[in-house]
């Protein structure tokens, strides 16, 4: 495979986003006396992940979902809060909660000894920033690509050519790899960019037709001949 530049996601291709955001709430609820248990967070989540639907259909901008998730959540649990006190305290948290999966801190360290290596991750900078700021990965990316400083999310093309060309970096010599066959996978390819997803879980991968699928980082580094 012929890659000049590698590029990854972040979120639940090397952190555990899921289980930060698990740890991010129960910590603004502690910190807020607000209840808080397993229902309470599945009903956070189910609305959570109702409000990204919405502004993945251009329903709500991201500065209001931040709020409204919650704003919504106490309305439907019955609870009293400062919501900007909850909705800020939580993002703090989430920044704060820095959990790679077994194996992604090696595996990034491999792979930046024989590739330019590069972050490229949707989401909050202060968030993305911070979070690796406190992992063990804070200096093994050559840079880091965060969709709030770029103007633009993966998987817009924009995100891409815009990270591409700071990289110096040629579509065609370069690979994504990531979990989401949306975000990371069709991105990546609309740009011409090579990219393999990676799916521990094994879903199916519907109409996408990624150029390369690995289900562990023992098969990324086979694919990546480290
Ligand atoms: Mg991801």
């Amino acid at each position: 495979m012929q890659v000049t530049h590698l590029f990854l996601d972040a979120d639940q291709t090397l952190f555990d986003f899921e289980r930060a955001e698990r740890a991010a709430f129960t910590a603004i609820c502690l910190e807020l006396s607000l209840p808080h248990d397993g229902q309470l967070y599945q009903l956070y989540s189910d609305i959570n992940a109702r409000m990204w639907a919405l502004l993945e259909q251009g329903g709500i901008t991201k500065t209001a979902l931040r709020r409204e998730r919650f704003r919504l959540w106490l309305e439907a649990a019955g609870f009293s809060a400062d919501l900007e006190a909850l909705s800020d305290g939580y993002t703090r948290y989430l920044g704060e909660m820095a959990f790679l999966f077994p194996g992604a801190e090696e595996f990034c360290r491999a792979a930046a000894r024989k590739y330019p290596l590069y972050l490229a991750t949707n989401g909050i900078a202060a968030v993305q920033r911070g979070r690796l700021a406190r992992s063990p990965l804070a200096n093994v990316f050559r840079k880091v690509y965060v969709s709030e400083d770029l103007g633009c999310e993966k998987p817009s093309p924009d995100f891409f050519l815009r990270m591409l060309a700071d990289a110096g970096a040629k579509a065609e010599n370069s690979l994504m790899v990531g979990d989401s066959l949306r975000a990371d996978i069709s991105g990546a390819q609309g740009v011409g960019m090579k990219a393999c997803w990676y799916n521990p879980h094994s879903v199916g991968a519907g109409n996408a037709k990624p150029d390369y699928i690995v289900h562990s980082y023992e098969e990324l580094y086979r694919l990546l001949e480290l």
